[in-house]
């Protein structure tokens, strides 16, 4: 899955990225209102996390264009404590879910899994569940009956958009933009090869390719 986080607080930014990055989500940065804007509308992000009070443009009128202009991309704000007042502005402009600072980094790793998973329609599971796979976000593995089978961090990542995903084509192209931030290269050639990974360790049939479309996850004869 693929985050912009929008935050002018450059400390704050570099250790909430890595923290994202460690639960196996690529993130894109960026510090100005006006540039998440442009950016925010313009990526496929799976959701986006805004801090309010930011330079260039408040993160409330970010918000509020980014519905206006159609923009349905879950979205979670960061607000100052104490100020109900800007978590009830930002809930009214369309925000999904709000963290006061401080916040500890758990709580943002669990709102940010809840929403996506909500976003897909999964809100019943508290945890991934498809195609008789149990995946354990915390701990990056899976499992089958009961059995756990360790994943890579490349396979995890794949895993999981698949399990959000499933029984829909993905094109190795969609997956790689999915997959990776805007600063890495993206081949889509990598995908194949984790796509190969994740079938040896989990049958051939976990993820069947459509040819010149894509692969499937899941689903009938999955
Ligand atoms: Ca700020």
């Amino acid at each position: 899955m693929r985050l912009l986080l929008v935050e002018d607080n450059v400390p704050l930014a570099d250790e909430l990225v890595s923290a994202l990055n460690r639960q196996g989500y690529a993130v894109d940065w960026l510090a100005d209102g006006r540039d998440a804007i442009h950016q925010g509308a313009s990526e496929p992000y799976d959701l986006i996390v805004l801090d309010l009070g930011l330079p260039g443009l408040p993160g409330l009128e970010v918000l509020q264009k980014w519905r206006a202009d159609g923009l349905s991309t879950p979205v979670l704000i960061l607000t100052a404590r104490g100020s109900w007042a800007e978590r009830i502005e930002g809930l009214k402009a369309g925000a999904d879910d709000y963290l006061t600072k401080p916040f500890h980094p758990e709580e943002l790793q669990l709102r940010i899994q809840a929403l996506l998973r909500r976003a897909r329609g999964l809100a019943n599971q508290p945890k991934l569940e498809a195609a008789g796979l149990h995946l354990d976000e915390g701990r990056q593995c899976v499992s089958r009956d009961g059995d756990e089978i360790q994943l890579t961090a490349a396979e995890f990542r794949l895993l999981r958009y698949f399990m959000l995903h499933p029984e829909q084509i993905l094109s190795k192209s969609h997956l790689a933009e999915h997959l990776y931030d805007g600063e890495n290269e993206r081949d889509s050639n990598v995908i194949e090869v984790h796509v190969n990974h994740l079938r040896r360790k989990l049958g051939r049939a976990v993820v069947q390719t459509r040819r010149g479309q894509g692969y499937r996850f899941g689903g009938s004869g999955g």
